[in-house]
Formats: C-alpha cells, structure tokens, sequence
C-alpha cells in the first residue's frame, strides 16, 4: 500500500464530520475532511438547534451572536386541525440558525485546530487495504488509517458497513421532505408568533407533520411526508402554506418557488456503526429523531464521540472494529434509546394526537412535558413514565368531563 494521505479521512464537512475532525485535530491526528460541495452551502434544514448543543462550549458565542431567534414557545395543532395546544416558557426551546452559516462555523472550527478541507471532493466508495483504508474520489484514491463516514443519510461508508454486515440496503423508512424560507416583515413575526414560536400541524394531511419556524425576518416552512409516499413535494408544500394563508399565519399569495428538499430517515438509529478502521456518525448512521426530525445535536454528539474513540484506539495500535466498539456502546447509552423512545412517541402521536393535544389543553404539566419533547430538550426514555402517569390521570378526568356526570345528574 502506498504512504498513508493521512492518520483519518472525515467524508462530509456537516455538523458530524466537522465536529469528528475538531476533536481530532485537538488531538493531534492529521485529519483531512473531504467534501462533495464547497463551502459555505445551503442545507434543507429547520435550523432549529436544541439548546443542548450549548454544552460544546466552543459553540456559545458564535450561537449567541448569529442566532436568528431564539424559540421560547411552541403551538401543535392535531390532524383534524380543529385543536391546538400552546405552550410558553421563560427558557429557550431552541436556536434558530442559517444552516449556511452555521455549516461554515463548525468547519472552520476544525480547520483552525488543523484539520485539512478538501472540497469539490466526492467520495464514491471505500474498502480496506493493507494497514489502511482505500477512499474513492473522482479523481483519485486516498488512503488513511481510519475513515469517518459522516456523509449523511446516502453516505459511502455506512453502505460499505451495512453491505459487511450482510445488512438490507433499506430505504424504506426515507422522506424527501421539502422547506423554503419566505421574507416577512418583523412585525409579522412579532403579531403571529410571538417569543419566535414554532408551530407543528401534526398529521397535515396525511404528513408526518407540517411545521413553521419563524426566524428573524423570514418564515422557515416545511413538510415531512409520510416514508415511501410518492408525492408532488412542491405541491404539498403549496397546499400547507395555502392552509397556513388562510389561517394569517403567513402572508396571502405565499407561493413556493424553489424549495430545497433533502432525505429524512425515521427508522431509528444504526444497529452497527463500527467496522475495522470503519465508523459512522450522525445520519449516516441514522441518527436522528423519529419524532420531530433532530439530528444536528446527535450529529456533533456523534461525531465527538467518534473522534475521543479514534484517539484511543490509534494510541493502542490498529484501529480494529474491536477497539472502535465503545464508541457504539457510548452513543447508544448516552441518547440512541432516547431515539428509540422518539419512535414511541411518534406512533403514539400518530394514532392518537387528537386525543393528546386535548388532553394538554386541560393539563399545563403535560404542555409543558409535550412542548420540551417536541423541542429536543428533554430525555425521552426518562420521560416515557411521567408522560403515561400523567396521562393516566388526565384521562379518567377526561371521560369524565366528556360524559359531565353533573349534567346527567341534574337531569335526573
Ligand atoms: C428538511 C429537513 C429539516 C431538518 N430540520 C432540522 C432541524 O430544524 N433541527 C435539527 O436538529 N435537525 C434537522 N434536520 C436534520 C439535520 O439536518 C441532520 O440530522 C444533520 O444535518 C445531520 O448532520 P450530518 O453531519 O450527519 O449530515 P449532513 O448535514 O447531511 O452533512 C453531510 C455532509 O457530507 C457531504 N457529503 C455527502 N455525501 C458525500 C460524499 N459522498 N462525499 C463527500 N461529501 C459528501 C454533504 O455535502 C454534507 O456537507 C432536518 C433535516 C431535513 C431533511
């Protein structure tokens, strides 16, 4: 094999690859980033960033200087539109941000601890080779002794991996979910959602759920149909935005023009996300949640994780599958049973949304509970108990209410 290009190849310059490639650097590791745009690029995005991913201290000031509003309240109407519940609070919910801008931050976070950018650079497969591993480009081969796969949801390593395992290439649990962002004056944004709150339409006809987040001078609007839909995606957006129109909740003959649209998976986390010299993060490994569509926390989340497991495991010698495994095992206790919760959550808000948001209207605990669910800013798995106690107190009170025994009572 011929001299190593480097100690890790990083596929993808988003919020995983950026963040793997940081810590690495930090670290000492020769790291080079290779991505197929070039920066700064527009991502399909709600650029909705849960205010956890403040723990990455580096992040603070950039996210409270260039924040295009924070979120402090959140409104979700159910399926048959005629309910809603809102919810709000003294705390952020979440950041808003350009993903534009926000993309070029983390990279350029990583290029100043010394990772090395590579753009224009698609990468087409990988394999292994003796002591390293072989990555595609158009152009050329690249070798490294370990290569990060954090190219998203269509991701090459993660392919390799999947095809290694014996694992189905599946992607059946795929939306192509359309957004656009519209100027609107402030004032509007100060009248119809005050505190930049976020608004979700679950179950907009048929979809997974409509939403709005409001930024600073323009409206974030998309629609996440349901996986495997064949559908007029721009059509869709239309008919939510024609639905919102008619509501003032976005100003008359709002029409879309070129929406942007991306892959959104809902299946749950990887089951495998090492290989020898192999490891995955973010959406290539699925990361994201099944209910509300986050990924950019647990992609940064990831990609740290990844880049403290790499350090280990080059110190100790070959970066067999074996040394990488306690990067699985950390992201999968840390949140991937959070995001098998979210799958939970999501069937139960599926099949029984109207049911929950009527009981969050009487309830300001469950409100509370359901908005920070919502928001990404609660433990899903923790929660689980105190949202099924809760309800098992709200609902009796419920049916009773609907059957009001004091009425039949006064009409006896
Ligand atoms: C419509 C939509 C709305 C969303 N809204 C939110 C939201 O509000 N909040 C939130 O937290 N999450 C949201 N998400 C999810 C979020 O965008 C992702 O979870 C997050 O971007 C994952 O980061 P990543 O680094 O894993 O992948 P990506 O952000 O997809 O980055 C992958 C990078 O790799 C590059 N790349 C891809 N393939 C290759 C290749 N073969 N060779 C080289 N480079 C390659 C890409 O150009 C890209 O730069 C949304 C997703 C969609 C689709």
């Amino acid at each position: 094999m011929s001299p190593l290009n480097s100690d890790v190849i990083v596929v993808g310059a988003g919020p995983a690859g950026s963040t793997a490639a940081k810590f690495l650097a930090e670290r000492g590791h020769d790291v080079l980033i290779l991505e197929k745009d070039r920066l700064p690029r527009n991502k399909a995005c709600g650029g909705g960033v849960v205010r956890h991913a403040l723990r990455f201290e580096y992040l603070r000031d950039f996210i409270e200087e260039n924040h295009v509003g924070a979120c402090r309240a959140h409104r979700s109407y159910d399926a048959t539109l005629r309910y809603f519940v809102e919810y709000h609070t003294d705390e952020v919910l979440f950041y808003n941000v350009r993903r534009r801008d926000f993309d070029h931050r983390l990279v350029r976070f990583a290029m100043e601890a010394g990772a090395h950018l590579q753009e224009d650079t698609m990468v087409t497969g990988v394999g292994l080779d003796d002591g390293g591993v072989r990555v595609r480009t158009r152009d050329s081969d690249l070798t490294a002794r370990v290569v990060i796969g954090a190219g998203g949801v269509l991701d090459p390593v993660a392919r390799y991996i999947r095809r290694s395992e014996g694992l189905p290439e599946d992607m059946s649990d795929l939306s192509f979910v359309p957004v656009e962002e519209y100027p609107v004056d402030q004032s509007f944004i100060d009248d119809v959602y005050p505190d930049y709150m976020s608004v979700f339409h679950h179950g907009f006809e048929g979809s997974v759920y409509g939403w709005v987040f409001p930024k600073r001078g323009l409206l974030n609007i998309g629609i996440w149909p349901r996986p495997g839909e064949r559908t007029d995606v721009k059509a869709v957006l239309q008919g939510y935005i024609d639905h919102l129109a008619g509501e003032g909740m976005v100003p008359e003959a709002t029409q879309v023009e070129r929406p942007l649209g991306a892959p959104l998976p809902s299946a749950g986390p990887a089951e495998v996300s090492v290989s020898h010299r192999m490891v995955i993060c973010g959406d290539a490994a699925r990361m994201v949640s099944p209910l509300t569509g986050e990924g950019i926390y647990y992609a940064m989340e990831s990609g740290r994780m990844a880049a403290l497991t790499i350090d280990e495991a080059l110190a100790r010698g070959e970066p067999t599958a074996g040394r990488l495994a306690p990067y699985h095992e950390m992201w999968w206790s840390t949140f991937g049973e959070d995001l098998r919760a979210m799958q939970y959550y999501a069937r139960q808000v599926a099949r029984y949304g109207t049911t929950l948001i009527r009981l969050a209207q009487k309830d300001r605990y469950l409100r509370g509970l359901f908005a920070n669910l919502f928001m990404g800013t609660v433990d899903a798995t923790g929660m689980r108990g105190r949202v099924l106690a809760r309800m098992a107190i709200d609902l009796p009170l419920d049916v009773i209410r609907a059957l009001n025994p004091l009425k039949v009572l006064r009409r006896r």
